[in-house]
């Protein structure tokens, strides 16, 4: 029998980008709106205020929560963008003090280039770290890690495989208890990693890596609003993380990456900024990919429940209701502000309603 309407619980997004000014102002609105009780914000705002002490990190929830009206519940989970120089102290005090969840990895190369938006100021050295990571461990600190290898000589689509091999593996041998999210995997084999290691291992999964394979990028001709990273990968990868995710695997929960670019950022013919923009529409898209698999029993864990305890986040006691649209009437709309919505312009046969 056709399923018309599901319901779960309010979602959580675990992986959110909301930058700050007047950017914050146009974004947050559109996750406010598509009731989530919560997110994960990433602190890679630009330097020098990285979420890299606890003074930048309070600054930056400061302005947050100035702008989320009295009567919303929404809960930003913040994170400490690791560094060279962090300290485990720093680490554990922040986390104490209830002013992040978890640390957040972005590595950069040895020239400071990183593998997205604001990561250039990342960890170069990630053995240099191991103390920042034994202390995690110690103290149940979660490690959200971007793990693409930032090398020149390592190709763009193999970046996280390698990344795997190399930083991961290891990480995960030396500290076998360390909670490790995956942050938007995209390999099929870092995904079959992920469902089968013998470690404290989760992943989150975009709307958009779930909806395009690498395709995508050059469609019609170089196509700058499906770039993103890390970058899409071929169809089989996209289908093995899909497999995992639609068949109700636990390891798996949603992170849109959601990332705002202006236009003009976006469509500049050399050093096009890397970012999807999901927001405004991220339910939709997540619904209806598990409704073309048939698998939406799976959508409310997916969504609302897989290791949200790592957040310090409960599953919520309200319910949201998404429901089949009979006629052609929820379209995703172009833009929000001056930022082009993935997806725009195109009808989705689902639409969150309450
Ligand atoms: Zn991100």
């Amino acid at each position: 029998m056709k399923v018309n309407k599901v319901v779960v619980p309010r979602w959580f997004d675990r992986h959110l980008h909301l930058r700050t000014g007047k950017m914050l102002k146009t974004v947050l609105p559109c996750t406010l709106n598509q009731r989530a009780t919560g997110a994960v914000i990433m602190g890679n705002i630009p330097y020098p205020n990285q979420t890299s002490t606890i003074a930048k990190a309070l600054a930056y929830r400061k302005e947050i929560t100035s702008l989320i009206p009295v009567d919303s519940d929404f809960n930003p989970r913040m994170t400490y963008y690791l560094t060279d120089d962090t300290s485990p102290e720093e680490v554990m005090r922040g986390y104490e003090e209830g002013v992040w969840c978890a640390a957040k990895l972005y590595m950069a190369n040895q020239k400071g280039h990183g593998g997205t938006t604001g990561s250039q100021h990342g960890v170069k050295n990630l053995l240099g770290r191991y103390p920042v990571f034994a202390a995690m461990e110690r103290e149940g600190i979660p490690l959200l890690g971007h793990f693409e290898a930032v090398e020149e000589d390592v190709d763009e689509f193999d970046r996280e495989i390698v990344s795997l091999e190399r930083d991961l593996i290891p990480l995960l041998k030396a500290f076998p208890e360390l909670m490790v999210v995956f942050e938007h995997i995209t390999d099929g084999r870092a995904a079959d990693f992920v469902a089968q290691a013998p470690y404290q291992i989760r992943a989150t999964v975009t709307a958009h890596h779930l909806m395009m394979n690498r395709n995508a990028m050059f469609w019609i001709g170089m196509n700058p609003a499906n770039y993103c990273r890390p970058v899409p990968k071929r169809e089989d990868h996209r289908l093995k993380v899909r497999k995992y995710v639609t068949g109700g695997n636990r390891r798996f929960g949603a992170g849109t990456d959601s990332a705002p670019h202006d236009e003009e950022a976006k469509s500049r013919c050399y050093g096009c900024a890397a970012g999807i923009f999901t927001a405004p529409a991220a339910v939709e898209m997540y619904t209806t990919v598990f409704d073309e698999d048939d698998a939406l029993k799976h959508l409310g864990p997916f969504l609302s429940e897989n290791f949200l305890c790592l957040y310090e986040m409960k599953v919520s006691n309200e319910m949201m209701t998404i429901e089949r649209t009979c006629t052609f009437d929820f379209w995703v709309p172009q833009k929000v502000g001056t930022v082009q919505i993935f997806a725009g312009g195109r009808y989705f046969p689902w639409k969150l309603v309450d």
